[in-house]
């Protein structure tokens, strides 16, 4: 049996509840323990969609550690803006026959406006989770 590693039904189910870092900042999860959300549910594409929650609601992790944490995550949301465009640059190259300036200008208003909350919300994850290091769903026990 070398080479075997025995794991029990619990640890089992330890492993499979943690996310990828990938999963957490798509599902916008806190970075500490990738459970709690860190925007309110159901938000995204309304007025609301710059409210954040204040804590997460597993592990307690401040999702505002100080005021302007959120500064540098500008810098994030143009490098989000700046791909999305370049992608549907290449695109509209790629699909269409002619590409004039007033349809490229379109699409710039449209990937910055209509995709706004979306660009906004994930920079903010981006950055929280490039300064909170990952501890695991093992984080939200130490607070119950
Ligand atoms: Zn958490």
């Amino acid at each position: 049996m070398q080479g075997s590693v025995f794991i029990s039904p619990q640890n089992l189910l330890t492993v499979n509840k943690k996310r990828s870092a990938l999963s957490g900042i798509l599902s916008m999860r806190c970075p500490r323990c990738r459970e709690g959300t860190m925007f309110p549910e159901n938000t995204l594409f309304t007025t609301k969609f710059m409210r954040m929650n204040e804590r997460c609601a597993c592990c307690g992790q401040s999702f505002m550690p100080e005021p302007g944490y959120y500064f540098g995550a500008m810098f994030v949301s143009y490098g989000l803006n700046a791909g999305f465009f370049i992608a549907v640059w290449i695109a509209m190259y790629v699909l269409m026959d002619e590409v004039s300036l007033t349809a490229m200008l379109i699409a710039l208003l449209v990937i910055i406006f209509g995709l706004l909350p979306v660009t906004f919300r994930l920079s903010r994850v981006l950055w929280i989770y490039i300064f909170v290091r990952y501890e695991g769903p093992e984080a939200c026990k130490d607070r119950q």
